[in-house]
């Protein structure tokens, strides 16, 4: 069967080219995609135009398009599993986490299924008589939606399901390496009844198709996340069309421990927040700020910990976290944790692949700990996506929190302390779109989720989320117009 969703058929690439989607676990081949090229993105944004500017799709009612996420929704409960088993194949994942992430999947689909089928209009009053003013909100249009590896049909979710809700059309590009999630649901927004030309996917590289989505005239807005280089190179490849623009970026995330902290707690949710997916989220808690007075007893345990964490491919009920997604971004990892050495951070533990011949075949990394960290050093001020955690000691509460600000990125962060004053303090001090008080990781649908400085900007999910997907429109209306004589008698 054809990969390529395009103008409401399935189609193959116009130059055959192909590309092997391989487990990550331990290289098995898990589809063979195509792969795309400028010809086909046109095409794509062609179809989406089309069914903007004269499909049915921008008029739908708001019940209309709820009622269709909904339907949405239905189906990805049906096929929960199907879709679980793919994304766990693409990514290397366990099962287990993928099976959440399609419950959060379908939350997003319902969340917006409501959103969409409220009535968003405000009237103003302009204090003039026979005037009637009103703010009513749009679709944006056709929008390029590129999506990162790490969390394939979740980002897509996030981006899909708005930008349906508020009636735009849209090209989506997953990630090259993880496409079967994005096939999947192509076939339940087709099965759902949405019109032609609406939803469009092409499968490809950056460079062969995401480029075109930020640069081409007919494409409306772009919205994408993944890392900060090449969100800079989105934007600024959007400027000349003057496209409106999603980022969502990656992170450098402080998770600040206090002396006085349920010290179990922030423990065990220490190495949750950075082993999480072997580190390979966005949000994860990759620099740990540890009060002075408990680093040796905490560090000390974490590290035995660390060293206990199982590995293994989906399928393996007793892995605790899996592999990197490709050789090649393990080479990255394995990269930055020579910088780290390099530069004086104390390995405590990991900084190599396992030794073990059942993970052979796989791009397994070890959880690696780095102690004695300080700010200036890269392993501290990059991102690595892999399951390395920094830590740096604090003796003060200013201390901390200029310690965990003193980053480029601001996604996300924590703070573990048992008093509920500084808990505050600390939580409205973190320039970061996310604070955890005395917890890790957890999210929700209805709140917004972005970030501040270079970890991107306009948030996903939320409101605000669906405001990103619409145009603002006042309209003013006299209802008793009369000549004025301003001009010539
Ligand atoms: P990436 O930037 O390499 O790729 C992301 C997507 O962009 C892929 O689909 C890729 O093909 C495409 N792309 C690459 N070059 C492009 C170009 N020139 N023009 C258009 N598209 C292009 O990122 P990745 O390695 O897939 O994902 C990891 C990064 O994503 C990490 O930095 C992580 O922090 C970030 N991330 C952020 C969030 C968030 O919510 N803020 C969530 C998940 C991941």
């Amino acid at each position: 069967m054809p990969d390529f969703f395009i103008g409401g058929s399935w189609t193959n690439a116009r130059e055959r080219h192909t590309r092997e989607i391989r487990c990550p676990a331990d290289g098995s081949l898990v589809a063979t995609v195509d792969e795309g090229s400028s010809s086909d993105t046109d095409a794509a944004i062609a179809a989406a135009r089309t069914a903007f500017d004269t499909g049915p799709w921008p008029g739908t009612s708001p019940a209309e398009r709820g009622a269709l996420l909904d339907r949405v929704a239905d189906a990805l409960e049906r096929h929960r599993a199907e879709f679980a088993r793919a994304e766990a194949l693409d990514t290397g994942k366990r099962l287990v986490e993928a099976e959440y992430d399609m419950d959060d999947i379908t939350s997003v689909f319902r969340y917006y299924a409501k959103l969409a089928a409220e009535v968003d209009a405000r009237a103003i009053d302009v204090d003039r008589p026979n005037v009637e003013s009103r703010v009513v909100h749009e679709p944006v249009g056709v929008c390029g939606l590129i999506t990162p590896w790490n969390y394939p049909p979740l980002q897509t979710s996030w981006k899909v399901a708005p930008a349906l809700a508020a009636g735009n059309t849209f090209v989506l590009k997953p990630s090259e390496l993880t496409p079967s999630t994005a096939i999947l649901l192509m076939r339940e927004l087709d099965a759902a009844g949405l019109p032609p030309g609406v939803a469009n996917l092409v499968l490809g590289t950056g460079p062969n198709v995401g480029a075109l989505l930020s640069t081409h005239p007919d494409v409306d807005l772009v919205s994408f996340t993944g890392g900060l280089i090449t969100g800079r190179i989105i934007m600024a490849a959007a400027a000349p069309t003057v496209k409106k623009v999603a980022l969502e970026l990656g992170g450098k995330n402080p998770n600040i421990v206090f002396a006085d902290a349920d010290r179990d707690a922030a423990l065990d949710m220490a190495l949750t927040a950075v082993f999480l997916h072997s580190g390979q989220v966005c949000s994860a808690g990759a620099r740990l700020l540890i009060e002075e007075s408990i680093h040796d007893a905490f560090v000390d345990e974490l590290v035995n910990r660390a060293s206990m964490i199982r590995l293994g491919g989906p399928f393996d009920e007793a892995a605790e976290t899996g592999p990197l997604v490709s050789e090649a971004h393990r080479a990255k990892v394995e990269a930055y944790v020579a910088v780290g050495v390099a530069e004086g951070a104390v390995l405590r533990c990991g900084g190599a692949r396992p030794d073990s011949s059942e993970l052979a075949n796989g791009y397994y990394y070890l959880p690696t700990v780095f102690d004695q960290c300080t700010a200036d050093m890269q392993v501290v001020r990059d991102e690595s996506f892999g399951p390395v955690l920094t830590v740096e000691t604090f003796t003060t509460e200013a201390d901390a929190l200029r310690l965990a600000n003193d980053t480029d990125y601001g996604l996300a962060g924590a703070v573990w302390t048992s008093d509920p004053a500084k808990a505050e303090r600390v939580a409205a001090g973190l320039r970061a779109g996310t604070v955890w008080i005395n917890d890790y990781h957890p999210y929700v649908p209805q709140a917004e989720w972005g970030g501040f400085k270079q970890s991107g900007f306009g948030r996903e999910l939320g409101r605000h989320g669906l405001a990103e997907y619409q145009e603002t429109k006042h309209i003013w209306r006299n209802t008793a117009p009369a000549a004025q004589h301003w001009f010539g008698g």
